[in-house]
């Protein structure tokens, strides 16, 4: 016999995609994604049980990364997959396996939405958010690859990080990490270096490591693109001028070093 209950459903056709795909058609060699683009979390999920403020926190999202990466996609016309939920949700940014992936609590706040959660509840939100975030970026990166003519392709992740973290200052302005494959991370890391004023970071605040980070091990360096995850510190994106500001260093960091890797 058929069951014939009407099961909830996850995301309601009034919310938004699990993913976003910007400037699609972009036309330069180079992938930018944005793991934790929004704090948004299902109706269904009731906000985790948590407040607006702890919401919009740095918990919640990478604030300010979107802004930027949405910036960077138009000024240097490349195609953006951005997350369209929150990472206390589901970290896009983590492996399956990994502890953190459905955090039960992030910088000493509980997640009360987060609790005991049952195999169904947990596989949910990897079929309706996590898969269908990573397929779309695994399908854009397969065509552009096969329309790679001379060069492959660059594929780069926009994240933000908190100024403070369990009371240590953080120094850099911006950094950039890569893996094991570093030929654009240290050009893109020299680039920024040469600008005045900013301090910037190489493997920090944050190194890729397979067991904390998806995107970049899984999109880029086992396809062997040139891969690099920038970091930007969230107080310097609080204002539309700083996110511009951000967006076209990065842009002009990346016009002096596209044709060297
Ligand atoms: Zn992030």
């Amino acid at each position: 016999m058929n069951d014939s209950r009407t099961l909830p459903v996850f995301l309601l056709a009034t919310e938004p995609a699990a993913v976003e795909i910007f400037n699609e058609q972009g036309k330069r060699n180079l992938v930018l994604v944005c793991d934790h683009a929004s704090n948004r979390v299902p109706e269904c999920l009731q906000q985790l049980g948590l407040n607006d403020v702890q919401l919009a926190d740095h918990i919640g999202w990478d604030p300010g990364a979107a802004a930027v990466a949405r910036l960077l996609a138009q000024d240097l016309d490349a195609p953006l997959l951005l997350s369209g939920y929150s990472r206390l949700v589901i970290d896009c940014n983590r492996p399956l396996a990994s502890s953190d992936l459905i955090p039960q609590q992030s910088a000493g706040v509980i997640i009360p939405g987060n609790q005991n959660l049952s195999s169904h509840e947990r596989d949910q939100r990897i079929k309706h958010l996590f898969i269908p975030y990573h397929q779309a970026i695994e399908k854009l990166v397969a065509e552009r690859t096969l329309e790679q003519t001379l060069r492959p392709i660059a594929f780069l992740s926009i994240h933000s990080f908190t100024p403070f973290l369990f009371n240590q200052q953080r120094p850099w302005h911006i950094g950039v990490s890569h893996k094991s494959d570093d030929r654009f991370a240290q050009n893109l890391y020299k680039a920024l270096v040469k600008q005045e004023d900013i301090i910037v970071g190489l493997n920090e605040p944050y190194p890729i490591e397979d067991a904390f980070d998806y995107s970049i091990p899984v999109h880029g360096e086992a396809r062997g693109l040139p891969s690099a995850m920038i970091e930007i510190r969230q107080d310097g994106l609080t204002t539309q001028a700083g996110i511009e500001q951000w967006a076209k260093r990065i842009a002009q960091a990346y016009r002096t070093i596209e044709l060297e890797f």
